[in-house]
């Protein structure tokens, strides 16, 4: 009897036809390496990965587990000989670590192995039978016991693992399964949360950022950057991050273009340097924090009006989110505590007093027309500096060539 880890694959990913099996290596691929295993502690069944861990590695492993996409649960498990007796003793094993006393407890058990000889019906009242000579105290509730003991019988193996120790994974799609995406990530609590959504429909998410210097500070591109840090644990890949000088655009658009429109001016250039980089460097999708209604650029008529600008594939995961819900979700993948750092963000130090909240396609092009567009374009996008963001380090890169973009 040995222990592992048993992963249950996203139900969606069952459903991938003929490409389920891209998506299994892709996601066995993260798990690995989230895991920080080898390939060869990988065992891959149809729905189930397993992970052969030591007992050392258990609890970080565990840990590491909960922020890969395209795992539906996961727990530490037993794996046995295909037989009663061995997986009974597994049996034993779970209840006894549950330290319980009158305890309700129920066994499922699941025959993946259709030539097992004992039908599942059978196999749980006599594993259950097992138990309850062991524990007199314990009784059967085949509805909401405080324990189940799970026992899957597979060809060459049984698996068993107790309720109590099955956690949710984040479920979704294996991150790099959809491709890659650029984010664009302010300071703030919705663009994080907006990519970690992309990420978790399989998105390889890597991120720009508009800088303000000197209008705002470096703290607002190292709290920027520490989100990247929080964002790169659930891609259990660096995330690139694009640092992209943004105060000479900001300054001529405040010179020549009525206040009223400034934000949605910002936003269309950022637009228009983003499409450079996504052109450069293959992104299929820009992924923004907008929320419906949420501040005065964000109307329908203004989102309308933005989008009009760049022709590309814009991802807008929040657009129907409360901001309680943004927070919400925020809290659970850590980024919050960082977004509510009080350092401005380039939007904030140009912040209309009375912003426009229907503006036009027409309108804000006409605006425009005052800029050089293009020159402000390039100085931005020749601006840029890259990072590369892993959970507990952001290195400098080399300035990606984009000259051609
Ligand atoms: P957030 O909380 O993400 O900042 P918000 O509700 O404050 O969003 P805005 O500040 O208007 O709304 O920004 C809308 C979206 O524009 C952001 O979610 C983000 O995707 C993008 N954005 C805004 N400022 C920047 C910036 N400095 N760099 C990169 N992207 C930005
Ligand atoms: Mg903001």
């Amino acid at each position: 009897m040995n222990r592992l880890i048993l992963v249950k694959d996203a139900p969606e990913i069952g459903l991938k036809g003929k490409n389920r099996n891209r998506f299994r290596q892709r996601l066995i691929q993260n798990l690995l390496r989230a895991a920080e295993l080898p390939p060869d502690r990988a065992r891959d069944e149809p729905g189930r990965v397993y992970l052969h861990v030591s007992a050392e590695e258990m609890d970080g492993v565990l840990d590491a587990l909960g922020r890969v996409f395209g795992a539906h649960s996961f727990a530490p498990a037993y794996r046995t000989e295909p037989n009663l007796d061995a997986a009974g003793e597994a049996c034993l094993r779970i209840a006894e670590s549950t330290r319980l006393e009158n305890a309700s407890f129920g066994v499922r058990v699941k025959r993946a192995d259709r030539s097992f000889p004992v039908s599942s019906n059978e196999a749980e009242r006599r594993l259950g039978a097992l138990l309850l000579n062991r524990f007199p105290s314990w009784r059967v509730d085949l509805t909401a016991p405080d324990l189940w003991a799970h026992v899957e019988f597979r060809h060459g193996s049984a698996y068993a693992y107790s309720s109590l120790d099955e956690r949710a994974g984040p479920g979704g799609m294996p991150v790099g399964a959809s491709g890659k995406a650029l984010a664009l990530l302010s300071g703030g609590i919705d663009s994080p949360a907006a990519a970690w959504m992309a990420m978790r429909r399989g998105l390889s998410v890597d991120a720009v950022h508009f800088h303000s210097f000197p209008f705002t500070g470096e703290k607002a591109k190292e709290k920027c950057l520490n989100l990247a840090r929080v964002l790169s644990r659930w891609k259990t890949l660096p995330v690139n991050a694009y640092v992209l000088p943004f105060a000479e655009t900001q300054t001529a658009v405040a010179q020549k273009v009525d206040q009223s429109l400034w934000t949605l001016v910002f936003r269309r250039m950022m637009d228009r340097a983003a499409l450079r980089l996504m052109k450069a460097r293959r992104y299929r999708a820009l992924v923004t924090g907008d929320n419906l209604g949420q501040v005065a650029s964000q109307t329908v008529e203004n989102l309308a009006a933005m989008d009009a600008a760049v022709d590309m594939l814009r991802l807008r995961p929040l657009i129907a989110y409360d901001k309680v819900d943004t927070i919400a979700l925020a809290r659970r993948i850590g980024t919050y505590e960082i977004s509510i750092l009080p350092y401005e963000d380039c939007c904030t130090a140009f912040a209309p007093k009375q912003p426009k909240t229907k503006a036009t396609a027409r309108a804000l092009e006409q605006a425009e027309a005052a800029l050089p567009v293009e020159a402000l374009t390039d100085a931005c996008v020749n601006g840029a500096q890259l990072y590369r963001v892993r959970p507990d380090s952001v290195e400098e890169a080399d300035a990606p060539d984009l000259k051609n973009a």
